[in-house]
This record gives structure tokens, sequence and C-alpha cells, in this order.
């Protein structure tokens, strides 16, 4: 078994291995498995393919700055997406006790405890202060 391990390691050396656009990618591919069992089609089961052989062909592909490039502009798109992602899971779980709003001067969301009506907010990141309404 150690034995393996270490062909393994060895195999894999110089290679670019596993990163974000990886764990993504077999994500896409669960999913389409599972889209897969509810709507047979042709389409799925290409892109499912097309999906593992990028999948594999990346974690072993020696062209390692290419595969870094990637990823980057993988995680450009992906940063915003989990950003805005957590942020409503946040909402909903504090829906009882809080509210988020934006601040019209600097945009930045702030966290509220859930009065309701009619409140002037000061901005801890610009000290500005702006009215706002909370009805529910
Ligand atoms: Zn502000």
């Amino acid at each position: 078994m150690g034995n393996l391990k270490n062909k393994l390691a060895q195999f894999m050396y110089g290679r670019y291995g596993t990163d974000q656009l990886y764990n993504a990618l077999i994500v896409v591919y669960f999913v389409l498995i599972v889209a897969n069992a509810f709507i047979s089609s042709a389409i799925i089961r290409i892109l499912m393919s097309a999906v593992l052989i990028w999948t594999i062909f990346r974690a072993l592909s020696r062209n390692v700055y290419k595969r870094r490039m990637e990823n980057e502009k993988f995680m450009k798109i992906w940063k915003p997406v989990k950003g805005s992602g957590s942020l409503m899971l946040r909402r909903i779980k504090e829906i009882k006790t809080h509210r988020f709003r934006k601040c019209p001067h600097c945009k930045k969301v702030l966290r509220l405890p859930r009065t309701r009506g009619k409140h002037i907010v000061k901005c801890p990141c610009c000290n500005k202060e702006f009215e706002l309404q909370i009805l529910l």
C-alpha cells in the first residue's frame, strides 16, 4: 500500500493537482449526475464527460502556470458570488433579530437590530447619518 502511495506521489510530481476550480468542477459533476437522474438527456451526458475530462486534465497538467491563471480567473468570478450567498444565508438566519441595509453613502451593508419604525442611522464606516424605515 505504501508502495502504491509512493508511485502515486511520483506520478503527481510536477503536475498541477487540485485547487478551488477543481473542487467546483467536482461539485458541477455531481450536480450533473443528479440532473441526469431526473432528466436523462444526451446533452447532460456530454457535459458530464466534458467536465470530468477537463477536471482530470487540469489535475494532471504539467503547465502549472496556465492552470493557476485559470483558477485565478475562476476565483474572480466566484468570490463575489460566494460573498453574496453567505450574506443571503446570514439574512435568513437572523431574520427575527436583525435587518441588513446598505449605507447610501459608502454602500456598505449594515447589520441593524430589528426595531420597527423610522430611524436615524449613523454608519460606522463613513460616519454619515441617514434615515431608514423598518416596516417588518
Ligand atoms: Zn457608510
